[in-house]
């Protein structure tokens, strides 16, 4: 409140606002905790993965305790920063975010913060963002280097315009590494951006975008506004929001940057952990059961199956592989 841009009324703005966080692990970690302490009203988290030992060098919400016992990423957090304040409001989502799910996820909110690892995922977030007029605060890293930037529709081009002139993202985080330093700068800007937009003051928002490295010291700040394309799907006269249109069917996906398939049974397909168990059963294989998941072995790949029904396979980077054991399993 001392600050004078914030005040009394940005502070009162903050307490009132609902942000909803897509992504709980290096970029949500920090922007959740810095929102939690800021005193924001509401807070929606979601995620898909667990803790794992190796995200604990820079998602700062998690614990050893956290990763032995495999728990949800929004599930950790969500203890962590009821720690840090109790009375904060916050909702967790565990799973896949689609276009449906996002939708319902942001239908009162004021702000979507992209804590995620992935351009699918950016370009949903993008779609529902311009279909519902809500503002998105882009960040991203790997390595050494992070670019931020707040898409606002009605102002700024979009992330789907920008598509032709990102780099290519061959690198990822587990090919790439990344240090926790450009992790926390990130956040620290993409949340500066939101404490902005939630207390009214647009004019100081970024109005470029912020792309740095902080090992060789860089800097650039790239115009986007003449890269807005009138055909554009997503910000263009006619938008027809292609994320927002899932195939039908079972959905199956490497996911980015991990040795691992992801596989979403079609609607009118529901898995469930009893499933799971049955089949570990049938094929002799141990398992392990948690009130999330349960987790098995098939030859060498580790499974593991949700309470919604999703599966993952680690160690598998083939999409074949993964359909045929899939199919083996459950039919
Ligand atoms: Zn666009």
């Amino acid at each position: 409140m001392l600050f004078k841009p914030i005040g009394e009324t940005g502070q009162k703005r903050i307490g009132s606002a609902h942000v909803v966080i897509i992504g709980c692990g290096a970029l949500g970690s920090p922007i959740a905790e810095m929102l939690v302490r800021a005193g924001i009203g509401k807070l929606t988290i979601a995620d898909r993965d667990y803790v794992e030992r190796s995200n604990l060098q820079r998602q700062q919400l998690f614990t050893e305790q956290d990763a032995d016992e495999g728990t949800p990423k929004v599930v950790a957090a969500e203890r962590r920063l009821k720690d840090i304040r109790r009375d904060s409001d916050i909702r967790i989502v565990l799973d896949h975010v689609d276009g449906p799910l996002l939708e319902e996820l942001v239908a009162d909110a004021h702000l979507i913060m992209d804590a995620t690892d992935n351009f699918e995922t950016r370009l949903l977030i993008n779609d529902v963002a311009w279909k519902k007029g809500i503002p998105w605060i882009h960040g991203a890293c790997v390595g050494s280097s992070g670019t931020v930037f707040p898409f606002i529709p009605g102002e700024t081009a979009c992330f789907r315009c920008l598509l032709p002139v990102l780099p290519s993202v061959n690198e990822t985080c587990d090919t790439a590494g990344i240090i926790a330093p450009s992790v926390q700068l990130v956040a620290a800007r993409q949340t500066a951006e939101a404490l902005k937009w939630l207390t009214g003051n647009e004019d100081a928002m970024m109005t470029k975008l912020l792309h740095f490295d902080i090992w060789n010291n860089t800097q650039v700040e790239a115009g986007i506004s003449r890269l807005r394309r009138p055909t554009c799907e997503t910000c263009g006269e006619m938008p027809t929001y292609p994320s927002l249109h899932k195939p039908e069917g079972t959905n199956y996906a490497v996911l980015c940057g991990r040795e691992t398939v992801q596989i979403i049974p079609d609607n009118g397909r529901a898995l469930t952990m009893d499933d799971g168990e049955d089949v570990a059963k049938r094929i002799g294989s141990d398992y392990k059961r948690t009130p999330f998941f349960i987790e098995f072995h098939v030859e060498d790949y580790r499974c593991v199956l949700f309470q919604n029904g999703r599966l993952l396979i680690h160690g598998l980077r083939d999409l074949n592989k993964g359909r045929q054991i899939y199919h083996q399993l459950f039919g």
